[in-house]
């Protein structure tokens, strides 16, 4: 019997859920024993006409992992969607935005001003030349895709059946999609393939953490020495591990609170929740202060509140262009793309 056909293909990411995969470490000789793979441009030499030249669905499962910013970005996740059965959005990037989605606080004017223009400081580039869409140059026409000012999921621009979250999944969770995708039992369309438990849950520092929580003071990590026992919430130090997902460490602490560092959220929301940044920040406001506050005058709750340093950071670092907001709104509506 022919070999399920395998696809990897990376959008606007930061190489490291590639890195993923080859994490697999071994397993990975075991994967390419099961499957073949038959498009994976980080790693082999292919080229887009492999994918156009296949027939429509030849592709078994197509892993893409980063978010959605350019047009090539675009005809490739279409491409995909029409040449592979199933697609599963690989990583944080490509579930709810991630890190690249943080820019949808800006457009592309002034994300290319602070790249190239006079606001980088590594920059020389007096005539403040920035990416083109075409360029003539003597050998004729060079184009590069167009860029969007806007960062979208993979969800949000095709339809995609599976979700591995983290930055980056972890390889077990990985090996593990593999092996359920490849064994036909598949679970509902939608499903994100992680333990449906917050992180809380699994934390061996969640018995420290007291019934009534109350947050005097809100703390950073790196001002502060951490008990490294101790619930980070109940040190006054914002960790999401209530709102995120569990399983990038197994059922052990998260990987970030193994190694004495807070979670920022990289794996998403569990399916009671609906956005991760909200939610914590209703959580936050009702023990932020609460032993005090009906005492505290408004510029002492605004004091305290002035303590979380880089809210959108910390609330939506890898989430932003999933959740209610997605985006700064933009004065021009055709300038939404
Ligand atoms: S999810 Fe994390 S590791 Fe994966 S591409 Fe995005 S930033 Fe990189
Ligand atoms: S808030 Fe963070 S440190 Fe506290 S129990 Fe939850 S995951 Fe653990
Ligand atoms: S502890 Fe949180 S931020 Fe760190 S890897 Fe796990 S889910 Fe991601």
């Amino acid at each position: 019997m022919a070999k399920p056909k395998v696809a990897f293909y990376w959008c606007a990411s930061c190489g490291g859920c590639e890195e993923a995969i080859v994490d697999l470490h071994e397993d990975i000789l075991k994967v390419a024993e099961l499957v073949d793979i038959v498009f994976w441009p980080c790693a082999m030499d292919f080229k887009t006409n492999d994918v156009k030249n296949m027939q429509d669905n030849e592709i078994n499962v197509c892993f893409i992992n980063g978010a959605i910013r350019t047009d090539e970005q675009v005809e490739m996740a279409h491409l995909l969607r029409k040449k592979a059965q199933i697609i599963v959005s690989f990583g944080s990037c490509s579930q709810l935005g991630g890190i690249p989605g943080l820019a949808n606080f800006w457009d592309k004017e002034s994300i290319f001003a602070s790249s190239y223009g006079g606001r980088c400081p590594s920059v020389n580039n007096p005539d403040g030349v920035v990416p083109q869409e075409i360029s003539e140059v003597p050998e004729g026409e060079l184009t590069l895709p167009a860029f969007h000012n806007t960062v979208k999921t993979t969800d949000q621009v095709i339809d995609v059946d599976y979700y591995l979250p983290g930055c980056s999944p972890a390889p077990y969770l990985t090996m593990r999609a593999i092996n359920t995708i490849l064994s036909g039992d598949l679970p509902p369309k939608g499903t994100v393939l992680a333990p449906n438990k917050a992180l809380c849950e699994v934390c061996s520092r969640n018995e420290t953490k007291p019934e009534k929580l109350s947050i005097d003071r809100v703390n950073r990590v790196s001002l502060v020495d951490v008990d490294p026992e101790k619930c980070f919430l109940a040190q006054g130090i914002i960790c999401m591990g209530p709102v995120t997902r569990s399983g990038c460490n197994g059922e052990a602490d998260g990987r970030c609170v193994a190694a004495n560092m807070p979670c920022r959220g990289c794996y998403g929301p569990t399916t009671e929740v609906h956005d991760v940044g909200a939610k914590m920040i209703a959580a936050l406001a009702s023990v932020v202060g609460l032993d005090g506050e009906e005492n505290m005058s408004e510029t002492a709750v605004q004091k305290l509140l002035d303590q979380i340093v880089d809210p959108a950071g910390t609330f939506y670092r890898f989430s932003l262009a999933k959740s209610y907001f997605r985006r700064k709104i933009m004065t021009d509506p055709k300038e939404e793309k």
